[in-house]
């Protein structure tokens, strides 16, 4: 270990998985994966050994009979054809051709066993990326904006600096034993398209001037997270120049790392430590750590866009656009993403950019190739205009491939906009977000409407249902959602759905949206 660990002081405090990462720090699965593991098969492994897999990226996938999940980290969303078209290739030769969309701009896949890892490692390393870390109790894939570069509503383009956490952070040792895990952002989109407030430290834009100058950089919030406990990031009172962002980064991180609970699991996540402390306390001790920083400066963030770009819309460069297409409840194939990766290279700047929203983005389509791109076969499906609850629905795994799911949520999300798109009208989009459990992977908390799969006792038995909340929204006004009485049957959502739709049409006052209801 690199550092001097406080936490070892008083193991008598620690958990028992803090325990075992004493004596295994996760990074060292990754070479007994590659030289144990994938040699001597599924049934060498010991099972307490499978909690580590995260820092590989890997879950064990229900039933627990041999097949893995896999994500692989996007920093920031941007992703060049070359990786889309390996991404594909390796999803068809080991994933059975699934890909999924996740709500940290990372892909997804199923069905790997343990002998596919080394080559799916090695395969990802030889176009620049990897699957490491995206899960465990370190820092996981860092969320941006994905029109950095390009965005007309970004303030500087993010692209590098999201380059330089990434390359600090990623299997760094020194960080690869958090107390749990560790969500970071950097956006400097006005519209809060990386949804600063759930993460634990984020990245947001912000100008001050400084001898007379204006200097764009950006404010901080810590401690944001959802799960059964949601917490809305606080701000620091801090203006950061963007030289000084991997510094402010590193001091947060060293905080969470050291003082960070590890006593209890579910207590563990940094927005406990931020909500104990207080936030004059946390910033602090991160002085204290990095030295004096100015106060904060202007915050430029006016709104929130929840992370939607679909449609064709004018890039910031004069002449190009980038089409937003919606995967449907984030589910995709290689098949697509191949064909994708085609067309990027055959009408845009050769990537493609993945969305929190489990959405894709084509980049750079000069207007004279527009009509003719949106001609492409594979847009029928992923396409730039969808239906109105559909562009909207998020879906996290849930029992189809998830080990703590309590139900089915990504084909019956899947339904139930389908079904909303044939049966409701409605002139505002309305975001419904299900998850399969209080874990919230699928976000639950910021949704318009937010589904949270249950049981129900019935008199044939127990059944799938859904807890249901309203009314979430982020950027200016933040709040999460707040939850109904009562608990629906999982086959009843829909027309439960379709009841509240109408009657919110039906009751609410000019100019009122939904999250004001
Ligand atoms: Fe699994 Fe729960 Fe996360 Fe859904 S929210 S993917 S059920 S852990």
């Amino acid at each position: 270990m690199a550092y001097e660990a406080i936490w070892m002081k008083d193991p008598e405090k620690l958990n028992k998985f803090e325990l075992y990462k004493m004596d295994k720090d996760g990074l060292d699965i990754i070479r007994d994966i590659v030289e144990k593991y994938a040699k001597e098969g599924f049934a060498s492994i010991p099972e307490a050994e499978f909690g580590l897999f995260k820092w590989a990226g890997v879950y064990q996938q229900k039933p627990n009979v041999g097949h893995f999940m896999m994500r692989v980290r996007i920093p920031g969303g941007i992703l060049s054809s070359a990786q889309a078209r390996e991404l594909a290739a390796i999803g068809r030769d080991y994933g059975r051709g699934l890909i999924d969309v996740t709500t940290r701009q990372a892909i997804q896949y199923h069905w790997l066993e343990i002998e596919h890892m080394p080559d799916i490692f090695r395969r990802l390393e030889s176009v620049g990326m990897s699957s490491f870390e995206a899960c465990g109790d370190c820092p996981r894939t860092i969320v941006g904006n994905p029109l950095a570069g390009i965005d007309p509503h970004e303030l500087f383009d993010t692209t590098a600096l999201t380059e330089e956490l990434e390359g600090h952070f990623l299997a760094n040792r020194d960080f690869s034993n958090l107390p749990r895990k560790y969500k970071m952002s950097i956006s400097s989109n006005i519209y809060n398209s990386s949804n600063a407030e759930i993460q634990c430290l984020a990245f947001t834009p912000a100008s001050k001037v400084i001898d007379g100058a204006e200097v764009l950089g950006f404010h901080v919030s810590v401690g944001g997270g959802l799960s059964a406990k949601p917490h809305l990031g606080k701000q620091l009172d801090m203006f950061v120049r963007q030289e000084e962002m991997l510094k402010v980064a590193i001091g947060v991180t060293t905080i969470f790392r050291d003082y960070g609970y590890r006593e209890k699991r579910h207590y563990a996540r940094l927005k406990f430590l931020v909500a104990e402390w207080g936030v004059e306390k946390f910033q602090e001790k991160l002085i204290e750590l990095i030295g004096p920083m100015p106060a904060c400066g202007e915050d430029r963030t006016i709104g929130w866009n929840a992370a939607y770009f679909d449609g064709v819309h004018p890039q910031k460069q004069a002449g190009l656009n980038y089409v937003g297409l919606n995967v449907p409840v984030g589910r995709t194939n290689s098949d697509e993403f191949e064909q994708l990766a085609d067309l990027a290279d055959r009408y845009g700047d050769g990537k493609l950019r993945t969305t929190i929203t489990q959405n894709l983005i084509l980049t750079g389509v000069p207007d004279d190739k527009v009509e003719e791109l949106l001609q492409a076969p594979v847009l029928q499906r992923l396409t730039p205009n969808p239906n109105q609850f559909m562009s909207r629905a998020v879906s996290c795994t849930g029992n189809e491939f998830c080990n703590l799911a309590i139900v089915e949520t990504k084909e019956r999300a899947r339904r139930v906009a389908q079904y909303l798109d044939e049966n409701v009208r409605l002139d505002e989009p309305i975001r419904i977000h299900f998850i399969g459990c209080p874990n919230s992977c699928g976000q639950k908390h910021v949704a318009d409407i937010g589904l949270q799969g249950s049981l129900i006792k019935t008199p044939e038995g127990m059944v799938d249902a859904f807890d249901i909340a309203v009314g979430g929204t982020l950027g200016p006004g933040a709040k999460y959602n707040t939850a109904l009485k009562g608990r629906v049957k999982g086959d009843e959502v829909a027309d439960r759905l379709a009841e509240l739709i109408h009657f919110y049409k039906g009751s609410r006052l000019t100019d009122e949206s939904f999250h004001d209801f």
